[in-house]
């Protein structure tokens, strides 16, 4: 079995080798070749925590495995990070396990690398102004990511928390961009482009506060109950999902589906607008919304790239199993 901890994985993958992974696993899913299991997650009842599993299996790729891991909020004061997993991985011809692979990591990189694509698909080409709404761990993955799509000049950022705020202006430093911290009405009249990565479970951003043309890429709603922007933000917004069927239960959509706002054929699969089966954007004024739920074949795809590219490296370490 080969082992490739998190240093390692830090160290040999980066943002565009989890963008191609990502987008070609987006894509499979979209055309039937690759198809995620039902997820598990399950409140423990102990140290607060969420744990659960996402799995899959990608037959264009021959990926198959898991993703056990979850949330822990009280980790940040043990200087650990919140999220915490690792995946493994099989052989899809015998199912004897192949790898095991740290997580945590891989988790910031292909969730930044979803909401990325969201924006190289959805978002007008002339966006300028990135707003952010979060400012956790995954918030500076997700500006990285984000300002490689687009010529953004301005960064603007909001958090329940602004104690938390000098991680979003640390990072816009380290590329060059200007930060503002601002308030959500100048988050939604200035920003051409939105990210929301919060553990909110209320909504932050309204329908009214939203310009026309702006790019919503949702990313902080994975489990039932959580909610980011107004049902009628969702219901006023052409929608794109990376999984239909998560997006509308455990995803940002959950909300304005069981409110009969929106209905199943409301919300697209991001892949189809990568295979070219639908147009994506199409007007400059309407709002595009991605809802990035996080799925387990994403998870399986950068970790199937980190192995190759460590036993390319000649940095795999390969245990008797
Ligand atoms: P974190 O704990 O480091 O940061 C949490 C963020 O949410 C902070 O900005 C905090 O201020 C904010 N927040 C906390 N409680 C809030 C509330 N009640 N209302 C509004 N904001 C609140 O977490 P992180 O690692 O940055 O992850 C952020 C969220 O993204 C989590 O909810 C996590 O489950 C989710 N996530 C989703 C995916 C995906 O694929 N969709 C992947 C990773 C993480």
């Amino acid at each position: 079995m080969i082992v490739v901890g998190e240093e390692t994985c830090r160290q040999i993958i980066g943002r565009p080798e989890a963008f191609k992974a990502v987008e070609a696993v987006f894509a499979a899913m979209a055309s039937g070749k690759a198809y995620n299991f039902p997820v598990i997650r399950e409140a423990i009842g102990h140290a607060d925590a969420l744990y659960g599993f996402k799995s899959g299996f990608d037959r264009a790729g021959l990926v198959l495995g898991l993703k056990a891991g979850g949330y822990w909020p009280g980790n940040e004061k043990k200087g650990l990070t919140n999220h915490q997993s690792t995946v493994f991985l099989f052989d899809a011809d015998t199912g004897k396990v192949k790898a095991m692979v740290g997580g945590n990591y891989l988790t910031a990189i292909r969730t930044a690398a979803a909401s990325a694509i969201s924006i190289k698909y959805l978002a007008r080409k002339d966006a300028k102004v990135l707003g952010m709404i979060g400012a956790g761990f995954q918030s500076a993955f997700q500006v990285r990511a984000a300002l490689e799509q687009r010529n953004f000049e301005k960064i603007i950022g909001w958090n329940l928390h602004p104690e938390m705020l000098p991680r979003l202006e640390q990072t816009a430093h380290e590329a060059g961009v200007p930060f503002e911290a601002v308030d959500l009405d100048r988050i939604g009249a200035e920003a051409d482009v939105i990210i929301t990565i919060t553990s909110s479970f209320a909504p932050i951003l309204t329908r009214a506060q939203v310009k026309p043309g702006t790019h919503l890429a949702c990313m902080g709603t994975d489990t039932k109950g959580k909610q980011e922007v107004e049902s009628e933000l969702v219901a006023a917004a052409t929608l794109f999902a990376d999984e239909v069927a998560q997006s509308i239960t455990i995803g940002e959509c959950q909300h304005a589906m069981s409110q009969g706002l929106i209905n199943q054929k409301s919300v697209t699969p991001i892949g189809d607008v990568i295979n070219s089966e639908h147009p994506g954007r199409s007007t400059e004024s309407e709002i595009t919304l991605f809802d990035g739920t996080g799925v387990g074949l994403q998870d399986l795809a950068v970790a199937s790239a980190v192995v190759d590219l460590a036993i390319a490296k000649n940095v795999a370490i390969n245990i008797e199993f």
